[in-house]
């Protein structure tokens, strides 16, 4: 019965976001304990993003957060020109000036390249476009097409010092599983420069929160979406974290009977085939998230894990195309699950 119900409060939830339509609204309204709350949404880097702020502070905290992810919007879109992605997309091998955030955030997708042995690649645009997946028109590449433009990849061919970036001349960047993690933490810090100290930010799925618990000194509940239906697998109870997933049912499409993915295996610049249907990860920074979600999902179960022993400070939920559940020792009593098939990862 309490399981059920907390797959009702998730469904409510996206229902709302899915009405929030509209851009930037911000409004406020006391509820019954006293607390005043206020919520917003905007619709930025392809996904409707709602966030709920409490206290006095909230509507002024949530104009900042909108201001913020617009801003790294601007910075980082692959197809607003005069953003700084497209501008080092279109250099033909010409060092291109960024921001100090861009320059950050290249740095820190180059070393997670090199961390996750190249899982997780932000070069992978022009197979992307290929696919279509950058544009809705879908195709399947033949063999060729795709070996020649698997040749343009490569995070480490990104030169990135003192604020001037350089790739190769055809090599072009995406910042797709990455920006919207990276914008939570941003917009995190938003809300708690204009005084926010307890806040939800739903950025299209990717949940962060602010404090520990709601102001009722309830801890926040996270649905963890079914990766097959419209439901959740189970909901989390967290403090303040991210809890990021990526999934093949995000964007996908279908051709004589075969599904394509939007995530991709960086090696055969096909639609990763690892086994996982989703996979969660929880942690401090919604950056690190965001990339672990992407890249661990390209690894497949036995890699994730092992992934995860060594590299410690987060946990996760994997979720295998045969149904079965995988959750770290670190979430598992937070984490109530709608499956009987749960298994416990440990060190
Ligand atoms: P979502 O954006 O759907 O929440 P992700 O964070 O997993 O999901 O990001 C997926 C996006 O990242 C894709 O749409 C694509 O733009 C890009 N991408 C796909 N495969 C990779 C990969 N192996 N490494 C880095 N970026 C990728
Ligand atoms: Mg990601």
């Amino acid at each position: 019965m309490k399981k059920n119900l907390a797959a009702g409060v998730l469904i409510a939830a996206l229902l709302m976001l899915n009405s929030c339509s509209a851009d930037k609204a911000v409004d406020s309204t006391a509820n019954v304990s006293g607390d005043k709350k206020s919520s917003g949404s905007v619709f930025a880097m392809d996904t409707y993003m709602t966030i709920t702020a409490y206290g006095n502070n909230g509507k002024k905290g949530i104009e900042a957060a909108q201001k913020e992810i617009t801003r790294l919007e601007k910075l980082w879109s692959v197809t607003d020109e005069n953003s700084e992605i497209y501008a080092i997309n279109h250099s033909s091998g010409a060092e291109v000036p960024v921001s100090a955030e861009t320059e950050e955030l290249l740095k820190f997708a180059i070393d997670m390249h090199g961390k996750t042995n190249g899982a997780l690649d932000i070069t992978l645009y022009p197979v992307l476009r290929a696919w279509g997946f950058t544009t809705g028109e879908y195709r399947v590449p033949d063999d060729g097409e795709i070996s020649e433009l698997l040749e343009r990849k490569g995070a480490d061919k990104i030169t990135v010092d003192n604020g001037k970036v350089s790739v190769p001349e055809k090599t072009e960047i995406d910042l797709g599983a990455i920006a919207k993690g990276c914008a939570g933490d941003a917009a995190a810090r938003a809300l708690k420069e204009q005084g926010v100290t307890s806040a939800l930010l739903d950025l299209g799925g990717n949940i962060q929160t602010i404090g520990d618990a709601k102001p009722d000194g309830t801890k926040w509940k996270v649905g963890i979406r079914d990766p097959f239906g419209d439901g959740s697998i189970g909901t989390l109870t967290v403090g303040e974290c991210a809890v990021i997933t990526s999934g093949g049912y995000e964007r996908f499409f279908e051709q004589d009977g075969v599904i394509y993915k939007h995530i991709l295996d960086p090696e055969t610049g096909r639609p990763a085939e690892s086994g996982l249907a989703s996979v969660t990860i929880i942690g401090s920074e919604g950056r690190m998230c965001d990339a672990l979600s992407t890249s661990l999902y390209v690894m497949g179960l036995d890699d994730a894990c092992a992934y995860w022993r060594d590299n410690g400070d987060f946990d996760m939920i994997l979720v295998t195309d045969d149904g079965g559940v995988y959750v770290t020792d670190g979430i598992a009593e937070r984490f109530a699950s709608n499956s009987e098939d749960v298994t416990v990862v440990e060190r």
